[in-house]
């Protein structure tokens, strides 16, 4: 029996349906496997249900999130299909798109749904076909050949095949991490796992009281054990019963899950609440409040006067943090206490002993090691017709549209690759 397709693709998610249509848009025979009723199950999940499908940053900027091993990586392909041929392309196959804060893309429509449609319907047009409930269980090279096995007992073969089975995060859509058994199989190196862009726990008691609040632009730094600086970033925080979720702690959420699976140390967040006040500002508008007429309770004049309004319950603990009882009156200051509110305020701390897990985090960082994948065409080192991309790889981008703009940049590249048999 001859082969099943030119091109087999594992996994119908954001990689796998963007190249299996530019690979039939280039001419190619292409077969989709997946394992779901229906294909980009995670593209469905994504943004909220509303798919933050690029960013607004441009390439070079865009790699260079995704820190330094990775941004060596992934320059090519974020140079060949950009951010803004990414949204080009969406409004071409009618899903136009807008801009909102942090650099994020989404349709205009504000459904996920019109990006997920539209990458099938562009496949489906180019005569790609689509098998779904179809779970695949392994993949070996025979006779130049890729044989791909499904556990219901059928197989399939073609020349070239394209792995992109997704990560091991949010395993309820379908994604869990049986593409790293099947390239470990294969003999290819892996690196560690972890989840990644995960909300975080915290032991502080204290942190449950302040869930639901959430703060738009804190400054936020994390730290080991040691005090050794892990990362910073200066995008939103939320508060939940647990710890902390936003952006500003998911994009360091890696380096805790890390710690955690090694059962090690736990890590500490330090958050500025008032980044666009200086220390010395702010001991002012505490001297300055000391003056009030009629001593007013600190926490009544506090909050308010704060930039942007820092929420009552808030403040609260950073005053009930710094030693002071709850009706402490803004005149009764000493030096001491008003260090330790202005220290409270600038370096607000939430220690961190784990995550919430695969189970709800947006990616899996770790995975094929990158020396092993050729940044030009997303081809494997050595298996010749074996192409690999998406987040099975050894990248993680933070928050933001970079991770599905990955996902389509190797995509790109492997389609053209495929198509002209180099
Ligand atoms: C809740 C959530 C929200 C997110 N929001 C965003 C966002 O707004 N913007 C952004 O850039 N990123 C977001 N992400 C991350 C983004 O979804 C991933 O980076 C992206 O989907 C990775 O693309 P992929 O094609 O490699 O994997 P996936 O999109 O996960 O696709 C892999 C596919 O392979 C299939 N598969 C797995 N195993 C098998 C098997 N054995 N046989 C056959 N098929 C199989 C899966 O069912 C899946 O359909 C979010 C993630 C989550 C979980």
């Amino acid at each position: 029996m001859g082969p099943s397709a030119e091109v087999i693709v594992v996994g119908a998610g954001a990689a796998g349906l963007w190249a299996a249509a530019r690979a039939a848009e280039l001419g190619l025979d292409v077969l989709v496997l997946e394992k779901t009723p229906r294909t980009g199950t995670k593209v469905l999940a994504s943004g909220g249900g509303r798919c933050n499908l690029t960013t607004t940053l441009p390439p070079d900027e865009a790699a260079r999130r995704f820190g330094p091993k990775a941004e060596r990586f992934l320059r090519r392909a974020f140079r060949s299909l950009t951010p803004t041929l990414v949204r080009d392309h969406f409004h071409g196959l009618g899903v136009p798109t807008v801009e909102e804060a942090l650099d994020k893309i989404f349709p205009a429509s504000g459904r996920a749904r019109d990006v997920r449609d539209a990458l099938e319907t562009w496949g489906r047009a180019g005569g790609v076909r689509i098998g779904t409930e179809c779970r695949v269980r392994g993949v070996r090279a025979e006779s130049e050949l890729w044989h791909v096995h499904a556990a219901d007992g059928r197989s399939w073969s073609a020349p070239q095949l394209f792995l992109c089975a997704g990560g091991k995060s949010y395993p309820r859509t379908g994604t869990t991490g049986e593409g790293y058994d099947w390239l470990a199989e294969l003999g290819l190196e892996i690196a560690p796992l972890a989840p990644a862009l995960v909300p975080v726990r915290s032991p502080d008691e204290d942190v449950g009281r302040l869930a639901g609040i959430s703060l738009p632009n804190p400054h936020v730094r994390l730290q080991d054990s040691r005090g050794r600086r892990v990362g910073s970033s200066q995008r939103p925080i939320l508060f939940t019963h647990v710890g902390l979720s936003g952006p500003g702690a998911m994009d360091l959420s890696e380096a805790i899950a890390r710690a955690e699976a090694s059962g090690g140390e736990s890590h500490r967040f330090l958050l500025d609440l008032v980044p666009d006040l200086g220390r010395d500002e702010l001991r002012q508008v505490l001297i300055d409040l000391g003056s009030r007429a009629g001593a007013p309770k600190l926490i009544r004049v506090l909050a308010p006067t704060l930039e942007r309004e820092l929420p009552r319950r808030l403040v609260a603990l950073v005053l009930e943090r710094s030693g002071l009882a709850a009706g402490a009156r803004a005149n009764e200051l000493a030096r001491a206490s008003r260090h330790a509110v202005v220290e409270g305020l600038k370096g607000f701390g939430v220690e961190a002993t784990g995550t919430l897990g695969y189970d709800q985090a947006e990616v899996t960082a770790g995975g094929l090691a990158l020396h092993q994948v050729d940044p030009g065409s997303m081809r494997v080192r050595g298996y010749p017709g074996l192409f690999c991309f998406g987040e099975l790889l050894d990248y993680a981008g933070p928050i933001g549209g970079l991770n599905f703009q990955a996902a389509f940049s190797c995509a790109e590249l492997a389609a053209h690759s495929a198509a002209r048999g180099t």
